[in-house]
């Protein structure tokens, strides 16, 4: 029996998942668990499945299930993820989600799933505005997470770059994946009983979003709720 807390972060690509996840880590204590991140640094390895799902990245498509369910079922199990979790960007796929469904059903984890809402032409501006440090990873957008100094990381004084899947043809591809594999997830997850809360994700501060996410969670899993 676990009685960790788990928050599915769902909502298309550019609905600010990652944003939300990492402000969240800071409030919560939970961890950040990103295939984006996951898959990217298996990019950076360098090995032949790096260069492999390199390839499906940049085409706007999915890498495979089993891929994904692998990394997320090792990662659930590091220590840092005891006090909890946050998945940003899984699942993708009703096969992800069956697979998620049993891991948490069999360790009895409180889930709570949160769909951020955010129009595809906000997406669209946002993501062709967004760049990244390519040393650390920190993303940064025209507004309103722009660094101090303009195209530099903010950590670490990199030149900024525009991440390969973040070029507007690629977005387009993207959302036509999450719209023919991912959007049916939620109607999964609503059907499994998992607590699914709509959030608008767009007009206002990530701070104010992440206080929203945080109370839903909070009054979901003190109530006894949160579908385990
Ligand atoms: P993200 O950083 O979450 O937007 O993910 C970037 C890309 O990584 C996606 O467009 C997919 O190619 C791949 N990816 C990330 N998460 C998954 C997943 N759960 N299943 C399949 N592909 C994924």
């Amino acid at each position: 029996m676990d009685s960790r807390p788990c928050l599915i972060l769902f909502g298309p690509p550019g609905s600010g998942k990652g944003t939300q996840a990492k402000l969240l880590r800071q409030t919560v204590g939970m961890a950040h668990i990103s295939t984006g991140d996951m898959l990217r640094e298996r990019i950076a390895s360098g090995d032949e499945l790096g260069q492999a799902v390199k390839d499906i990245m940049q085409s706007g498509g999915l890498v495979s299930d089993e891929l994904v369910n692998r990394l997320v079922e090792e990662r659930i199990a590091q220590p840092d993820a005891e006090k909890g979790f946050i998945l940003d960007g899984y699942p993708r796929t009703v096969a992800q989600a069956r697979l998620l469904d049993c891991l948490l059903r069999t360790r009895a984890i409180r889930t709570v799933v949160v769909h951020l809402k955010v129009d595809y032409n906000v997406i669209i501006a946002r993501l062709s505005g967004r760049r990244q440090c390519p040393n650390c990873g920190a993303l940064y957008s025209l507004s309103p997470n722009s660094p101090a100094v303009s195209e530099v990381c903010d950590y670490d004084g990199s030149r900024l770059i525009v991440r390969d899947d973040d070029r507007e043809e690629v977005v387009v591809e993207r959302l036509k994946a999450y719209d023919s594999q991912t959007a049916p997830v939620l109607e999964f997850l609503r059907q499994a009983s998992y607590p699914c809360f709509d959030v608008q994700g767009e007009g206002r501060a990530p701070q104010a979003i992440a206080r929203e996410i945080q109370n839903l969670m909070e009054q979901e899993l003190a109530t006894g709720g949160g579908r385990a």
